[in-house]
């Protein structure tokens, strides 16, 4: 249950961090994102001001928690990290912007999952560093204002949309990041590996970078797997021959496509004929949440083009009947 769960994601956690670049200069590919930054940066410290703040979106495992500490440590500053569904209530989050140090980062995940009230205590914080406090009960009460030290505030949504427009507004620097190309993903999975002391081929990264979707974080956890292989079947040292084999038990398929994702396009090619249909019908014909599949399945197979949004519904594309061999029906290949 629980503790178990909980054991997991803090090893994982661990796993993550000891991968994490520093600084931005180890953070591989986003280019136009980091020649932003850098100048923003260089131009803040030239100022002896904080950053702006900062809205990281995109799904997933795309390196938003790792930017966010790479900025701080490029400002010399602290990294302080909380989220959206920690903070329940107003006082929590005077709580932590009351205890920021002076030019700190304060990173707030999943920030589209702010409730109102606590949102309301934020835009003044955000604006003007200060926060309004009602003190007293009934008519006795007021408002008084207290300063706050200036900070920067960085937030991560795989949402942007679901972000309100008057948060959305108090953000400088919004940035969006994409899914990295494979030669990307390739330099992060040798990057990796060389962290953990497994010797890795070329062409066997390569493969790891093409079936990892576009994400590090998919390509880090697939590099632990295929390591593991070639420990106990070979020598450890991996090659494209043991990360395929490795890849082939793991079910992950020549495009990275999982289990959810066949069920999902298969389900929809199958018992929908391609589509149109609608997110919550596909959602629950496979079991899962529509917000699971709308933030971490869906973005990657719009990506490669498997899968099309029209206002009818969703609609599997030629492409996915290909991937799956299946043949698309006369009427829908206009
Ligand atoms: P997110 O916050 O977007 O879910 P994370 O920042 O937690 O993603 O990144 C997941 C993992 O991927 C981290 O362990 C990190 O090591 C790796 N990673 C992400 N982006 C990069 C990058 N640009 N270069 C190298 N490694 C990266």
């Amino acid at each position: 249950g629980r503790v178990i769960s909980g054991e997991i994601s803090s090893f994982d956690e661990r796993f993550e961090q000891s991968l994490r670049p520093q600084m931005l200069g180890q953070y591989i590919g986003q280019e136009r994102i980091k020649h932003n930054l850098g100048i923003f940066i260089e131009a803040a410290k030239g100022r002896e001001e904080c950053l702006d703040h900062v809205l990281l979106y995109g799904p997933p495992g795309l390196g938003k928690t790792t930017l966010a500490s790479v900025i701080a440590n490029e400002m010399g500053v602290n990294f302080r990290t909380t989220s959206g569904p920690a903070i329940e209530r107003p006082g929590d989050l005077a709580a932590i912007v009351s205890s920021l140090e002076p030019g700190d980062v304060l990173f707030i995940d999943e920030i589209h999952r702010l409730s109102r009230a606590v949102e309301e205590v934020l835009y003044p914080a955000m604006e003007d560093f200060s926060l309004d406090i009602i003190v007293g009960k009934g008519p006795e009460a007021r408002s008084i204002r207290l300063d706050l030290p200036p900070f920067t505030l960085i937030g991560a949504t795989t949402r942007a949309g679901s972000l309100s427009a008057p948060l959305r507004d108090r953000f400088g620097v919004p940035l969006r990041l994409d899914y990295y190309d494979r030669g990307s993903l390739a330099e992060i999975v040798v990057r990796s590996a060389e962290i953990f002391g497994a010797p890795i081929d070329r062409d066997a990264a390569e493969e790891l970078a093409m079936r990892s979707r576009g994400t590090p974080r998919i390509a880090n956890r697939l590099l632990k797997r295929v390591r593991d292989y070639a420990q106990v079947r070979g020598n450890g040292s991996i090659t494209l021959e043991s990360a395929q084999e490795a890849l082939e038990m793991l079910q992950v398929d020549s495009h990275g496509l999982d289990s959810i994702d066949h069920k999902l396009l298969t389900s929809m090619i199958e018992r929908f004929r391609g589509g149109p249909v609608g997110l919550d019908t596909i959602a629950a014909s496979i079991g899962e949440e529509s917000a699971t599949i709308e933030d971490v399945y869906e973005p990657y197979l719009l990506q490669i083009g498997f899968l099309q949004r029209t206002p009818r519904g969703r609609v599997a594309t030629h492409a996915a009947y290909e991937h799956f061999g299946i043949d698309m029906p006369e009427e829908r290949k206009k």
